[in-house]
């Protein structure tokens, strides 16, 4: 998916800083989800831990990234859908967890819907595979 970062910011109306853009445009590089440490080994020279922390957390509230937890705890980055609006996420997506190279895929696969007990709101939705990636799948092949 190809992003401009300075739309989206504009979009939400969020003021544009150097350090802003920089962290969409380096996630926006993969269509695979970026992790939390790799967000910071990458841009720890031009953004502190504290400043990438809190831009992360802005562009989650705005609905312009979604946040998917890995086999292992840890926080991975994935750009949302256009449909994700402020304190509304549509990302009813599956998400891949390759448990070879653990990468997380965004996945063109929507959950299914499932219906809550009564009393019970869901506001939003995980649905994670844990498996073996379309890349690690071909490396198997290749040996
Ligand atoms: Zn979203
Ligand atoms: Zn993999
Ligand atoms: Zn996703």
């Amino acid at each position: 998916m190809k992003i401009n970062p300075v739309n989206i910011l504009k979009e939400h109306s969020l003021k544009h800083t150097k350090q802003r853009v920089r962290v969409l445009e380096e996630i926006a590089l993969d269509t695979v989800a970026i992790s939390q440490p790799e967000l910071e080994k990458k841009l720890g020279k031009e953004i502190d831990r504290v400043t990438l922390y809190r831009i992360l957390n802005i562009y989650e509230d705005k609905g312009i990234l979604h946040r998917i937890m890995d086999m292992n705890g840890t926080a991975n980055y994935a750009i949302c859908s256009s449909s994700c609006s402020e304190e509304h996420h549509h990302d009813e997506h599956v998400h891949f967890n390759c448990t070879s190279c653990s990468k997380i895929y965004c996945l063109d696969v929507t959950v299914p819907k499932m219906v809550m007990p009564h009393g019970f709101k869901a506001v939003s939705m995980n649905t994670t595979a844990y498996g073996i990636c379309e890349k690690c799948n071909l490396l198997v092949k290749e040996n």
